[in-house]
């Protein structure tokens, strides 16, 4: 018998969600209620510098706008960080984390960009200090800290883009798992959730495709079995820039303002290949089917929400 499907929505309260935002939901909405599974909510509010309470109460206002709910009681991160520090305490008792005294611009300067994502990849320096160097720096500043990578592939087939691969020391290099201010990093918390929470399928937007093979290798070695992924195709303004929550016009507060829920629906239906025509998520649901998505980003007309 295959187990019951667990899906996620994973906002960041870090202002109000935008049409790429509500486009990723709904098809993680659509995916596991097509298999007849559990959806949770996770707000992941970790960044105190960026996130806001009053932003996830109007997220979940959004969704459940929209038509999309959820199962049991949202799940809140910044109130989870003892489970995160327990992780970290276990990879730091086998002597897979270091401390990395670099700052912002020595990490630059020490990194090659990644081939995907432009983000930078360390080349371990911090790594390779003695056991003296490593403490008289540690007088001198709070250190983040990083977890090892081997030189490894790691490969998986993603629901929406195929297969996919990365080299962990070529492409992602050793990663932060907890800043200088002690905050616990994205990748690392959001292993330990989805693994605590039984979750078995990710859907998200195709920002975060280079992010699953580091959280692979974190599953790994935090055994946790590893979920199925689909990376959602980006919604794109026409000179090719992503939509983000700058542009104004194409947040929820405009688009609630404009659309009945049913027409909204409608139109990321049509972008996502699967309706045309006001509709409500819930009757999309026996249509679904991931043969459907574009494998590739969606350029928006701002007239078609305008
Ligand atoms: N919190 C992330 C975001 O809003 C999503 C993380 C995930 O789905 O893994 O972009």
């Amino acid at each position: 018998m295959t187990k019951p499907a667990v899906g996620r929505f994973a906002p960041s309260p870090s202002g109000r969600m935008h049409l790429g935002n509500l486009f990723s939901a709904l098809l993680a909405w659509l995916s596991v209620r097509a298999a007849g599974g559990t959806m949770l909510l996770r707000i992941e509010d970790l960044d105190p510098d960026r996130c806001r309470p009053e932003y996830a109460e109007q997220l979940m206002d959004d969704l459940r706008w929209l038509g999309l709910d959820w199962d049991g009681e949202p799940v809140w991160q910044s109130k989870r960080t003892s489970l995160y520090r327990d992780a970290f305490d276990a990879l730091s008792a086998r002597g897979l984390t270091y401390p990395c005294f670099c700052t912002r611009a020595q990490r630059l300067a020490a990194s090659a960009p990644h081939r995907d994502n432009g983000e930078p990849v360390y080349d371990g320096r911090c790594g390779r200090l003695s056991p003296a160097e490593r403490a008289a720096r540690m007088e001198t500043r709070p250190p983040a800290w990083r977890v090892r990578v081997p030189d490894r592939d790691i490969s998986f087939t993603d629901m929406c883009r195929g297969l996919y691969t990365e080299n962990l020391l070529r492409d992602c290099g050793d990663f932060i798992l907890r800043r200088s201010d002690g905050v616990y990093a994205y990748q690392l918390a959001v292993v330990v959730d989805d693994g605590l929470s039984g979750v078995t399928q990710v859907v998200r937007g195709s920002d975060l495709l280079s992010s699953t093979p580091r959280q692979l290798y974190l599953q790994e070695l935090l055994g946790f079995p590893a979920p199925r992924y689909a990376h959602v195709p980006l919604l794109l303004a026409p000179d090719g820039r992503r939509l983000s929550k700058r542009d104004g016009d194409l947040d929820m507060g405009a688009l609630r303002a404009r659309f009945s829920p049913e027409e909204l629906t409608g139109k990321l239906a049509r972008l996502a290949g699967l309706w045309d025509g006001p509709v409500s998520p819930r009757a999309l649901v026996p249509c679904f089917s991931w043969e459907m998505v574009p494998r590739h980003d969606v350029v928006v007309r701002p007239e078609e929400f305008g």
